[in-house]
């Protein structure tokens, strides 16, 4: 992409009312700008990282045997009714009236809709396991939306519910989702630690949350610091086998480690030796629960099972905050000049910076790089305007690309361009040919 020709509109001024380095850095960077409260649009930048953070989340849920689709925004009131949430839920549904007075609303969730498409169709244990996700807009109707994405009222959000026929079958989808989320959050760079959780209004006592640690965050969490150790690396994981996934679990969830609603004083100090106790704050990227029956038996989805018996579903529903995490990457990978994007979920992977458009020799090496690395499969931003060159740099360090190249006549010159890793500020000189080779 020509920078000349694309649309990144970069703020000069650090936005007064952002409060926190992620809503400043995305508004700064040109990725986001409000709509109205709490609700985003995603400019440019920021909908490729929303991809990025996307396709990763859709790998690692197919990868677990998850099978993906797409339900509505707006749901009908009446099969909230069904499950007894249209009242229970409160304030945070944002409740619309059709033309002809039909009561609908914006979802905030997906049990009903999910369950009312299951019940008409799986008849037989035989259609069992089945796990259905999708990755959708919600709208919560928050109190108070702060922090940009991070508490918006209208997000994107991954949440996949799987219908089982036994307790024991849905606790291994249970341990299958916890294993996918950390595989899933390793590869966007964060650590997020599964915590035990309270269960809010979707219900159910299993649950986890998932934490990744920022001062900014807005979850009160205890844990041991042992935890912090823990990775899921390129391990290979067969989802089909309960025991590895349960043993993955059980490593993950044995040391102490549980947000304010659960924390529970005495049961930290008996566990956790001084040294390793920590108190701090986390943002919530994602949550699982196993809640049993809870809308299977008031809205009737049952099955036929192999005595010929016919038996509710065991389900549990499963979320992660896709929009969210684009700030929460931010929170946890930034320096007082921008954005560090990881690897993986970085908008592009090269900012090309000439130094001096309009010189012919320059330009030419510029146009030659360019096309090599898109060739290669490179994402590369061309900063092909006529901006100085600190202006281009501070653009360049603001919206944090894991690599610039930077060309210019001097080192053109003498054979060579220049690499730096925005990560660590490295830079090295290169033959043009090595810097292509380094970079794909
Ligand atoms: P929170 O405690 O932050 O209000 P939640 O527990 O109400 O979140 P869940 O119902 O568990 O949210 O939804 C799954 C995920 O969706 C959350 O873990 C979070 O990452 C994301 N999410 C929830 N509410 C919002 C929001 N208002 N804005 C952005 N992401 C959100
Ligand atoms: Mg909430
Ligand atoms: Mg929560
Ligand atoms: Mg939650």
């Amino acid at each position: 992409m020509r920078l000349s020709r694309y649309f990144l509109p970069v703020l000069k001024e650090t936005p007064a009312d952002a409060q926190i380095a992620s809503h400043r850095l995305m508004l700064r960077a040109g990725m986001i700008r409000q709509a109205s409260a709490g609700i985003y649009s995603w400019l440019p930048l920021g909908f490729r990282v929303l991809k990025k953070i996307e396709r990763i989340v859709h790998e690692e849920q197919i990868r677990a045997g998850h099978i993906p689709m797409l339900m509505p925004t707006l749901q009908s009131a009446d099969l909230w009714r069904e499950s007894g949430r249209y009242d229970d839920y409160g304030e945070e549904m944002l409740r619309i009236k059709d033309r002809h007075g039909r009561e609908m609303l914006y979802g905030p969730t997906n049990e009903e809709l999910i369950t009312d498409i299951v019940r008409a169709h799986v008849t037989s244990y035989r259609d069992l396991p089945l796990t259905l996700y999708h990755i959708q807009w919600k709208f919560r109707d928050e109190i108070r939306p702060r922090f940009g994405v991070m508490r918006g009222r209208e997000f994107y959000m991954k949440d996949g519910y799987n219908f089982d026929l036994t307790r024991e079958d849905a606790l291994h989808a249970y341990n299958r989702h916890m294993v996918s989320y950390i595989r899933t959050y390793e590869r966007m760079g964060l650590q997020a630690i599964p915590m035990r959780a309270a269960s809010g209004p979707i219900g159910g006592d299993n649950t986890h949350e998932f934490l990744v640690l920022a001062d900014t965050g807005e979850s009160e969490v205890f844990y041991d610091a042992a935890i912090t150790d823990l990775r899921l690396g390129n391990r290979e994981v067969d989802y089909n086998d309960r025991e590895q996934v349960a043993a993955i679990c059980a490593e993950f969830t044995t040391p102490y480690a549980r947000t304010d609603e659960t924390h529970d004083p005495a049961v930290f100090e008996a566990e956790v030796p001084p040294e390793r106790r920590r108190q701090s704050r986390g943002i919530e990227v994602g949550q699982i629960f196993y809640f049993g029956t809870k809308y299977s038996e008031p809205m009737g989805a049952t099955v036929v099972n192999e005595k010929g018996e016919r038996v509710h579903l065991h389900m549990g529903s499963h979320g992660i905050g896709v929009s969210r995490l684009a700030g929460a990457i931010i929170e946890a990978f930034h320096d007082e000049r921008g954005i560090l994007w990881p690897e993986e979920v970085a908008p592009f992977q090269v900012g090309l910076v000439n130094l001096r458009q309009g010189d012919a020799g320059t330009d030419a090496a510029c146009e030659q790089l360019y096309a090599q690395l898109q060739a290669a499969g490179v994402e590369v931003l061309y900063d092909d305007t006529d901006e100085r060159a600190g202006a281009k740099f501070a653009t360049m360090d603001l919206i944090g690309l894991p690599w610039r190249l930077t060309v210019g006549p001097r080192g053109l010159k003498a054979g060579v361009v220049e690499l730096t890793e925005r990560r660590t500020g490295a830079s090295e000189e290169l033959k043009p040919q090595e810097a292509v080779a380094r970079l794909t």
